[in-house]
């Protein structure tokens, strides 16, 4: 690790730098698996398959893509993927809701 004030090379357990002397929490490295994130895949699926929407497009675009990130181990851009593929199906979601009352409620009255 670097000393964030003086970005002096410290060893990575180091409380403070003795350079600098300036002090810092030890933070753990942050390890992501590929459990911790969602490829959102299958719900992907069952939106797009509940309402032909053009939004599902974008959400199994998503969902593809954070699988295929997460297999080249490529995390940052799996997260995001990930986000928005979440993003979309809410919004396929709601959207489908709204398109769904408004049928019926044309054919109430
Ligand atoms: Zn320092």
């Amino acid at each position: 690790m670097k000393c964030n004030y003086c970005g002096h090379k410290l060893p990575d357990d180091a409380i403070y730098c003795d350079r600098c002397g300036e002090a810092f929490p030890y933070e753990k490295p942050q390890t992501v698996s590929r459990e911790d994130i969602p490829t959102h895949i299958a719900e992907a699926f069952i939106i797009t398959i509940l309402c032909c929407f053009p939004f599902c497009i974008p959400a199994i675009i998503n969902a593809a893509r954070a699988k295929q990130r997460l297999q080249y181990g490529d995390y940052n851009v799996a997260i995001e993927a990930s986000k928005n593929a979440e993003f979309w199906i809410n919004f396929s979601l709601i959207m489908g809701g709204i398109v769904y009352f408004i049928y019926i409620f044309s054919e109430i009255f």
